[in-house]
């Protein structure tokens, strides 16, 4: 192998790996010794900030194949039948900072990028087909709950149950968090949801809404809260770790893709708001319809470049896929798009992480760190051949809205409240073992510093999901605190 010198930033050779410049061996060390000075300026600027939230993660490359025939509902090419596409995945915890262990109680993100042929796809989805909140005015607040307190910079469970319980709408995400599936097994076993309702068009520009549904092929598996707490001491990095070594060891995991679909009109009269986070749409009305496989199959090399510096964000959409009228999902578009400018800078979807496979031939220019030339002319319109709106090709979906301005929630359906679909989880979906386990982890978290009045509006939370997972909540927590 040929030997390899070591250079300066500016490619010159470095004078030395171990000795700075200094006048004789025990003189003072001098500031024309570059080197010297690049390293230390260098390594004094290496963290750059954490994302907010979802800072600790991990990642890797792969690919999806279409499987199936799903054209009927999209035009999309990355979903026409045969088509592979590269992609990147970034798995996170929410709530904990970029140390922070992999096996906390948390939802998990599940955040994919496809660089189609029509531009990048990103689905910024989690493990969990729901969320906490259906107002994106009460995202910020939420996160904050979870996070640290003002004072003692410390975690607070009587914070996180004052939120939840004030907010009821969360019912259905924290009796899905404190169940089996708030602490996967690995990132390998488990599943990643859209959780939001987006939008498909077919070639005839029939609008359908949609909902992702990544199940993965290694099986659905989960850690115990203790084998949890074990691991959070010894192995911080255990999701990281074994995904990287299971595509090491050539075991690449894979997801199977199935979709829900709703024609447009049903929409309307739905017994459910279809287009609220909190709710799942039941599989038994809208059944899940394959369309094909994702597969991870190459590390990054650079953890630095190609997943603290990936960049996701909803609002990447292509022509067939869209968004819908999900509150939260359309102030994703804004927020994430808006989150990567301030962490990684204005052109940060020239870094090669995030920059699409087909040409890019917008009329964004300048700007720190522009990598990319751009080339006259610089305006539209224009009589010199410029890029032109492809309105009919474009990604956009619109639907109906009229009425008042207003600061509501969503219209309310027949079967809509903030605790049916919770308590059809705990009574029709969980079996008696993983029911006594939902009652362990409810218990032992809100045995840890919850104060009335929160505590007493714990227990009434829980008797709304499930009068009898209520009782025994209070009993066991009256148990633990006498
Ligand atoms: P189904 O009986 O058709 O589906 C129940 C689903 O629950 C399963 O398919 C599985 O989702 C998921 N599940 C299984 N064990 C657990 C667990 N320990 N924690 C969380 N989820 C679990 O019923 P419905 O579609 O009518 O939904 C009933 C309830 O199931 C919902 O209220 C919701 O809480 C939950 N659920 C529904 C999903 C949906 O999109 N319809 C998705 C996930 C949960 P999967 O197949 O995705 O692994």
């Amino acid at each position: 192998m040929t030997k390899r010198y070591t250079t300066t930033d500016g490619g010159g050779p470095a004078p030395s790996d171990d000795q700075s410049l200094s006048i004789g061996p025990d003189g003072p060390i001098l500031l024309q010794d570059h080197y010297l000075i690049e390293q230390m300026a260098m390594f004094n600027r290496e963290r750059i900030p954490e994302r907010q939230p979802h800072a600790k993660g991990g990642g890797a490359f792969g690919h999806f194949e279409v499987t199936n025939d799903v054209s009927k509902y999209t035009s999309a090419a990355v979903f026409q039948p045969g088509t592979k596409t590269d992609t990147l995945i970034r798995f996170s915890t929410v709530a904990g900072a970029r140390g922070s262990p992999d096996t906390w109680r948390d939802p998990r993100g599940f955040a994919l990028k496809f660089y189609t042929s029509e531009g990048n796809f990103d689905m910024v989805g989690n493990n969990t087909p729901i969320f906490f909140v259906r107002d994106p005015l009460k995202f910020q607040h939420f996160i904050r709950s979870q996070k640290r307190m003002a004072a003692t910079n410390l975690r607070d469970h009587n914070m996180q149950w004052d939120f939840w319980t004030l907010s009821p709408e969360s019912a259905h995400q924290v009796t899905w968090l404190m169940g089996d599936r708030g602490i996967p097994k690995s990132w390998r076993h488990m599943n990643g949801y859209s959780s939001h309702a987006y939008s498909w068009i077919n070639s005839g520009g029939e609008i359908f809404w949609v909902k992702y549904h990544f199940k993965t092929d290694q099986g659905v598996d989960f850690l115990t809260q203790e084998e949890a707490d074990r691991l959070a001491g010894e192995d911080g990095d255990y999701h990281l770790r074994d995904l990287y070594e299971a595509i090491e060891r050539g075991e690449f995991p894979s997801w199977t893709l199935k979709m829900q679909i709703m024609p447009f009109e049903e929409a309307k009269t739905y017994r459910f708001n279809p287009f609220d986070l909190t709710k799942v749409w039941p599989h038994g009305d809208y059944p899940l319809i394959d369309v094909g496989k994702l597969t991870l199959d190459r590390n990054v090399t650079d953890y630095h470049t190609e997943i603290e510096q990936a960049a996701f964000e909803p609002n990447n959409i292509v022509p067939g896929t869209g968004l819908s009228p999900d509150k939260m999902l359309l102030a994703r578009g804004f927020s994430y798009a808006d989150a990567h400018r301030a962490r990684l800078g204005t052109n940060y979807k020239q870094i090669p992480v995030n920059t699409p496979k087909v040409e890019v031939h917008s009329y964004s220019k300048d700007g720190a760190m522009r990598i990319h030339n751009v080339s006259d002319p610089v305006y539209a319109p224009n009589s010199y051949g410029g890029p032109q709106a492809d309105p009919v090709r474009a990604a956009e979906v619109r639907w109906y809205a009229d009425g008042e301005m207003v600061r509501a929630a969503y219209t309310l359906r027949a079967e809509d409240d903030d605790w049916g679909q919770a308590g059809t989880l705990v009574r029709e979906v969980l079996d008696d073992a993983a029911r006594e386990r939902l009652v362990h982890n409810i218990v032992g978290h809100v045995s840890k510093g919850v104060n009335e009045p929160v505590l007493s509006r714990v227990f009434e939370y829980w008797r709304n999901v499930d009068a009898d997972l209520g009782k025994k909540v209070e009993e066991g927590v009256r148990a633990n605190l006498s």
